[in-house]
């Protein structure tokens, strides 16, 4: 096997101005912490320099697809076959994730204290820790409390949550009646703004529920009887209330659309546009005239297709772009290459018994593959827990909470059920299977790294 260095130092994952990278240094891991082998560096660095600074917004696309994986595509046996596989093809789009460490220190305009909020929210935001705001709640939050449209271009990681929901929690204490929807591409980022929501509003005597697929649609329906003030969903199963008369969204006057570049990716633009066509219709909203729907969009890119849904769902929105987390964090890239005749598995399953992967996130493309890669990591000991799509909420969540609380050390999981996900402290991100797109490589790498914590992200390449 092979580790191959391909740059050092990501401030973030979103892409922006690089400085060269170290060559030639070995990573921790090639440094002969397995049985006195030695991983040279791969020499496989052509194309290297030539797209250091390429923009990160190439959204969406899919990368070359030699392997014959598609959508429509069925993936080749033995989880490869996404892209070119070739070491220059893959450096490509890791180069794009370059980014400076020489980031500045972020001094924000104003403190918690300064904002024209309630002081129970305020005492609950110092209960919660946070003493200053980050870059995107520090831009965003004046402009939500005065009731204008805002589109935010931020990863998960920045604190964009609190960003929509200590304004919207305010809004809603004050302006009696003030429901809000917030919409999710997945149920574990639903359950986690929920989680969010519950400590801020502590004790402010209004309620939150979470409507998602995968947990029995009877609690929900019971729960929305009681006109909560938020209502944190995923499209599908929104929809799905809508039909069956359990949801009216005419009383909602403000709506999050959280990841909606992602809820697109999912398909559920349709979806998107049915249920706010249901809500109060878009038309300018001025201080003290609140009087059409509220909407806040947040997104980790502005593709095209973006551009579109901000011009059809908002009203002269700020746009606020913060794309880099607040606190500088680094993620190494390397290619682990699995030598011809080599079984992957078996490769990951020594890595995972090297103690220094003590938080790992193993990315696997299909809910299928990812169950079985992790029953299998479990049966030599190394206990694993997976989520996917195919599991109910309940098991993903049991997952999550044990991966969290260091109960297992191996999470795997698929892109769709890791998105957006909040885990503190995962020491390597392991692509076992290639990801699909740009995109997906970033959100994936970005699982690491993160406040201020050094990460590794290590991408298995099969070798021909
Ligand atoms: P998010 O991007 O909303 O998923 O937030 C990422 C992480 O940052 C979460 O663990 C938050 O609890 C944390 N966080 C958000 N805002 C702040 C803040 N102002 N100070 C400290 N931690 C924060």
């Amino acid at each position: 096997m092979q580790i191959g260095r391909w740059n050092h130092q990501s401030a973030g994952v979103s892409g922006g101005p690089a400085r060269p990278s170290h060559s030639g240094g070995h990573s921790k891991y090639s440094k002969n912490s397995h049985g006195g082998k030695h991983f040279p560096n791969s020499p496989g660095r052509a194309g290297f320099g030539s797209h250091r600074n390429a923009p990160a917004s190439r959204v969406g696309n899919r990368f070359p697809s030699r392997g014959g994986y598609g959508r429509g595509g069925g993936a080749r046996r033995g989880g490869f076959g996404v892209f070119g596989e070739t070491e220059t093809e893959i450096s490509k789009f890791m180069n794009k994730t370059v980014v400076t460490t020489e980031e500045p220190v972020f001094i924000p305009e104003h403190k918690f204290s300064d904002f024209d909020i309630g002081e129970h929210l305020k005492k609950n935001i110092i209960a919660k820790k946070y003493e200053s705001p980050t870059p995107i709640q520090d831009k965003i939050i004046p402009h939500v409390l005065l009731g204008q449209d805002v589109v935010g271009l931020a990863e998960t990681g920045t604190g964009k949550t609190a960003a929509f929901l200590v304004p919207l929690i305010d809004k809603v204490m004050k302006q009696k009646g003030e429901r809000v929807l917030i919409m999710a591409p997945t149920r574990e980022l639903a359950v986690q703004i929920e989680k969010e929501l519950a400590d801020f509003a502590r004790g402010l005597g209004f309620r939150g529920m979470v409507a998602v697929g995968g947990a029995n649609i009877g609690p929900q329906i019971s729960q929305l009887k009681h006109n909560p003030a938020f209502v944190i969903g995923t499209p599908g199963r929104l929809k799905d209330l809508m039909e069956r008369k359990a949801l009216n969204l005419s009383g909602f006057g403000t709506v999050v659309l959280d990841e909606a570049d992602r809820m697109l990716d999912m398909g559920f633009i349709d979806d998107m546009r049915m249920i706010l066509s249901k809500m109060r219709s878009k038309e300018p909203v001025r201080p003290g005239h609140p009087g059409g729907r509220h909407t806040l969009f947040f997104s980790a890119t502005m593709g095209k297709d973006i551009q579109r849904l901000i011009g059809d769902f908002l009203t002269s929105p700020v746009i606020i772009s913060v794309k880099t987390r607040d606190t500088p964090s680094s993620v190494d890239q390397d290619v682990v290459r699995i030598p011809r005749g080599k079984d992957k598995f078996e490769v990951l399953a020594e890595m995972l018994k090297d103690r220094e992967f003590s938080r790992v996130l193993v990315f696997g493309r299909t809910k299928y593959g990812v169950e079985k890669l992790a029953k299998a990591l479990s049966r030599l000991h190394i206990h694993a827990e997976s989520i996917h799509g195919n599991k109910t909420q309940g098991a993903r969540i049991r997952a999550l909470e044990a991966f969290k609380a260091g109960k297992v050390s191996v999470l795997v999981a698929t892109d769709v059920a890791a998105r957006g996900l909040d885990i503190p402290a995962v020491s390597h991100v392991i692509n076992y299977d290639l990801p699909s797109t740009y995109e997906d490589y970033i959100h994936r790498i970005g699982r690491t790294g993160r406040a201020s914590l050094k990460g590794r992200a290590l991408t298995f390449v099969q070798g021909r």
